[in-house]
């Protein structure tokens, strides 16, 4: 039941998508900082850096609608990924798309305001024919990945808003801010290898639980560990550090 609740929220969202595409827009954020204002796009990538230091990464498993997508395209590519070289290519986007930011708050001489609404001022992002092109290129971008790369490739290879929650999780875990985790009883466990099979992000989750908590910013909490285990070793839970 909570897995098949999860998908439709991510349907919903995903079915959203062109009129919310601008707020996950990293080009609307370049655009604002060279005008020196904080677009809807920013702010959104700075609440989900805040939600994190709560909620960790729920955002990608419960609402994100490129999860969604990600998460349909398990249907037909649900081959788990090589995590690491995929976060090197990941963060280097990141830290390039960051320096054009602040580049452009800099040409502009630093942040004078906000407009939550800019090229959105109809409050629909795909409001006229030509900006299906935007639309179905970034779908697409993120469907070729997923099929080739693998489960939730797209996610791990360029996601631009995964670095945000990251930071938001890490800080919350340094302050010991209780956050919402997995929890386990790691001595019911029977190394069965059932939450690593299903886990959509590729964790080794079966170890990573041994010490009482998974513990990484790649958990999406999802939940898919909790309603695989047979033993129901695994469970939400708040945790501080
Ligand atoms: S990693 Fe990025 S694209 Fe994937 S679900 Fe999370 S926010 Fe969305
Ligand atoms: S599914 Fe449960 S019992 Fe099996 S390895 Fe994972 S935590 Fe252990
Ligand atoms: S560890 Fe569990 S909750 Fe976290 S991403 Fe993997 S399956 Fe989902």
């Amino acid at each position: 039941m909570r897995q098949k609740t999860r998908r439709i929220l991510l349907l919903v969202s995903l079915l959203l998508f062109p009129v919310t595409l601008n707020f996950f827009s990293p080009y609307v954020s370049i655009d604002g900082a060279m005008a020196g204002v904080a677009s809807g796009s920013l702010l959104l990538f700075v609440a989900l850096a805040v939600g994190a230091v709560f909620f960790g990464r729920a955002w990608c498993a419960w609402a994100c609608p490129m999860g969604g997508l990600a998460e349909y395209g398990r249907a037909v590519n649900d081959r788990p990924v090589k995590r690491k070289p995929l976060a090197v290519l990941r963060y280097s986007i990141f830290g390039v798309w960051g320096a054009f930011v602040a580049l452009g708050f800099l040409m502009a001489g630093g942040v004078k305001g906000f407009d939550p609404l800019r090229l959105t001022e109809n409050l629909v992002s795909v409001d006229e024919p030509v900006k299906y092109i935007t639309y179905y290129l970034v779908l697409a971008v993120f469907v070729v990945l997923t099929l080739a790369v693998g489960r939730r490739g797209a996610c791990h290879a360029i996601c631009w808003m995964s670095p945000f929650m990251a930071v938001g999780y890490v800080a919350g875990r340094w302050l010991g801010i209780p956050q919402l985790r997995i929890v386990s009883e790691p001595g019911k466990c029977t190394d069965c290898g059932s939450c690593d099979r299903r886990c959509p992000m590729s964790l080794p989750v079966s170890s990573l639980h041994k010490r009482g908590a998974v513990r990484v910013s790649d958990c999406i909490l999802c939940g898919e560990c909790v309603d695989h285990c047979p033993k129901k070793v695994l469970r939400y839970g708040v945790r501080g550090r």
